[in-house]
């Protein structure tokens, strides 16, 4: 099967941020350490300026970073990072967009903490049951307090926010964080924190840091038996028990895991990614549903076998100096370059002559892609929500079956 990665590796997940929280900067962070782009902005000074120059190292090479959807990858996994709308109103657009993410990252700022988007983003988060981790980014700026972000959490987006990290320093001193899970101290070295160096924690934080794993625990515990009664018994529970537990809860929407760090100091963002891939969901750990010819609801139980017939659907069209692009995500089978799909909508069989996967600066021609995978045909003739199939009528997604965690708690 072509270009075929295997499906657990795969992460489709979006970013998603009140206006100025660092959405962008942290994406391009995120770009810088998966290899993506080899040039930060701020190479040119740390000043306002910072974004400036890259919106010009973006023209220059014609990267689109807030591209429809972009393949990094992190380790063994392969991070599709699909654009979610900025400005967040209830189009169908940005529903579309929800509807193709199995995850996400909430971006909160430490001073300003949720704010009027990010209750709009979290309501539209619940309503599409995805599950997403929550990242408290400007940890160095003044007023920085992670604290008080989580009790907003908690009040205003009434959910059940668990710090899994402690700041080393605040403000103008913060260094770095504690993991409580491997109860460690991270910092980020080199020019632009590129290198995570992991130690044992400074003698003066080690008790807020043993209370803070406490506490983490007791909320995991929460959600799992198993892990209640290894707190009870004073045990030391597993490592990777402690992140079963905290997937469960994360991708059953119940809890929100948080992170911290400061995009632009280039701290923190290594072990958000390291979360994404340990806490969110891969297409294989998401059911999906699509709606079979002439009835109205969804109760055909997509596939994610790659021998399946395929569907997909185009979430996306954009116009870049190469052509028209459609992005779409695969639900089912394999979409093999080449081949002949019936658009459910107009019912036109159309080939699929060229299939690339998006990068930042550069587009891969790919052989096909499967279920589970994000990928853009070029020069088809869609719109935004078709559905693709093998067979004409097939199935459509339009109105698509909110998918439901299939991950089972401990
Ligand atoms: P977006 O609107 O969410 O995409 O936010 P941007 O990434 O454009 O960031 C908004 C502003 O905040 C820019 O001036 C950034 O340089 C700045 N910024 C982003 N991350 C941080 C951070 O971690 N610390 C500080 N102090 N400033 C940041």
């Amino acid at each position: 099967m072509p270009n075929a990665e295997p499906l657990k590796n795969i992460r489709n997940i979006g970013i998603s941020a009140h206006i100025d929280s660092g959405k962008t900067t942290l994406s391009e962070r995120i770009l810088y350490y998966t290899g993506r782009i080899h040039r930060l902005g701020e190479v040119h000074g740390d000043g306002p300026g910072a974004t400036m120059d890259y919106m010009e190292l973006e023209r220059e090479r014609g990267i689109t970073i807030t591209s429809a959807a972009t393949t990094v990858r992190w380790g063994e996994a392969v991070i599709n990072l699909i654009d979610t709308p900025g400005h967040v109103d209830f189009t169908i657009e940005v529903e579309r967009s929800l509807r193709v993410l199995d995850g996400a990252i909430l971006v909160l700022c430490a001073v300003g903490g949720v704010q009027a988007q990010s209750l709009t983003i979290d309501r539209q988060m619940r309503r599409y049951h995805v599950p997403r981790l929550a990242f408290i980014n400007k940890m160095d700026r003044v007023g920085a307090d992670p604290f008080r972000v989580v009790q907003q959490m908690k009040d205003r987006l009434d959910c059940d926010a668990v710090l899994m990290q402690l700041p080393i320093g605040r403000e103008a001193d913060f260094r770095g964080v504690i993991d409580l899970v491997t109860m460690e101290a991270v910092y980020f070295d080199g020019p632009h924190g590129e290198h995570v160096r992991r130690e044992p924690i400074p003698a003066e934080l080690l008790e807020s840091a043993r209370q803070a794993r406490q506490q983490m625990l007791e909320s995991l515990a929460m959600y799992s038996d198993e892990l209640l009664e290894i707190l009870l018994a004073e045990e030391e529970p597993p490592q990777d028990l402690i992140w079963r537990v905290a997937k469960a809860a994360t991708c059953s929407l119940q809890m929100t895991p948080v992170f911290l760090g400061s995009a632009f100091k280039n701290k923190g963002v290594q072990p958000l990614l390291d979360a994404v891939v340990r806490l969110l969901p891969s297409p294989l750990e998401v059911e999906v549903r699509a709606i079979p010819p002439g009835e109205e609801s969804p109760s055909m139980l997509l596939s994610a076998d790659p021998a399946a017939p395929a569907v997909a659907m185009a979430f996306k069209l954009v116009e870049d100096p190469f052509g028209a692009l459609t992005f779409l995500r695969v639900y089912q089978g394999t979409l093999t370059k080449g081949g002949y799909y019936y658009n459910q909508r107009t019912g036109k069989r159309e080939r699929f002559g060229r299939i690339v996967r998006m990068h930042a600066d550069k587009r891969e021609d790919i052989d096909g892609a499967t279920a589970g995978d994000i990928v853009a045909v070029v020069g088809l003739d869609a719109a935004s929500g078709d559905t693709y199939a093998e067979s004409y009528p097939a199935c459509t997604l339009e109105r698509m079956y909110i998918p439901e965690p299939v991950i089972k708690m401990s």
